[in-house]
């Protein structure tokens, strides 16, 4: 039964909040998952664990269970590959300076994303883009949301295809850890090191290594994977002995239709496995 997803699945661990780029806050998210009936989610917003709190709080009311989590964009030769941590210690200092680092680094993109954009004559202000991030963690999809409101594309995906997306002319790359140091940087502070959805980058020859740098679980239900997908990272799973989690990767319907949060997930147990390896790796 571990790691097996369902049709409704009871942990949802892989969510996003308006601390990072969802539309939904904390609260709300946790809301939405009381409704749904889910009993966990996992609140893993890029580079910030801000949202921690105000879930863990509303999660107590309404009897959801929060795994604390992040989710860090890495670099690996070119390629984004994304790294889920579960239970880090949200107290460990050096732990919290990478994160501040990190979200720096994202707002100077946002920054030069934004001179790009001036570039082609499409002239937003910072504080417009401020007025939308309520969270301390900015990113692409906020841009966005503006280019949107302002009426020069008329959805989020056509912003990305026009404007912002890799390759397109106001794309800026990321500055970026290795995966290496990503995954170094959560087992540092006590958390379980994963995989994000491998199946968009299918860079299968990494993970062996990535596994011996401290990788321990690979995200197998994903909204981007197939069944194939699934399947296939289900057995790589097996073979290198790694926990398998799962979640729907929600920002809100809004900023990615017919993702819905608990449409993708694990049973409850892997959120207890998580947990249980998260204490060995503090001892
Ligand atoms: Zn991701
Ligand atoms: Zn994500």
């Amino acid at each position: 039964m571990t790691g097996k997803s369902s049709r409704f699945p009871e942990a949802d661990l892989h969510c996003h909040t308006t601390s990072s780029d969802g539309l939904l806050t904390p609260r709300e998210l946790v809301q939405a998952a009381s409704k749904l009936g889910l009993k966990a989610v996992g609140i893993t917003d890029h580079d910030t664990i801000s949202g921690w709190n105000e879930a863990v709080a509303a999660g107590e009311e309404l009897d959801v269970e929060i795994l604390r989590g992040i989710e860090l964009n890495t670099d690996w030769n070119g390629i984004e590959v994304h790294i889920l941590g579960y239970e880090p210690s949200g107290e460990s200092i050096p732990f919290q300076e990478k994160l501040r680092e990190l979200r720096e680094g994202r707002s100077n993109r946002i920054i030069k994303i934004l001179g790009r954009l001036h570039d082609m004559n499409v002239k937003i202000a910072p504080e417009e883009i401020k007025a939308i991030a309520q969270g301390e963690s900015i990113g692409r999809p906020h841009v966005a949301q503006v280019l949107v409101q302002r009426g020069y594309v008329e959805t989020i995906k056509e912003a990305f295809d026009q404007y912002i997306g890799t390759g397109a002319p106001a794309y800026v790359p990321h500055l970026k850890l290795t995966p290496e140091e990503g995954i170094n940087l959560i087992r540092t502070a006590g958390g379980v090191a994963v995989l994000a959805h491998p199946g968009i980058n299918q860079l299968d020859h990494q993970i062996l290594p990535w596994v011996k740098a401290g990788l321990q679980g690979i995200e197998v239900s994903h909204s981007d994977h197939t069944p194939e997908d699934e399947q296939h990272y289900r057995s790589l799973a097996k073979l290198y002995r790694l926990i398998m989690t799962g979640g729907s990767d929600f920002h809100g319907e809004e900023c990615k239709p017919g993702v819905k949060l608990g449409g993708w997930g694990v049973s409850y147990e892997v959120t207890e496995e998580i947990r249980e390896l998260a204490i060995t790796s503090k001892r």
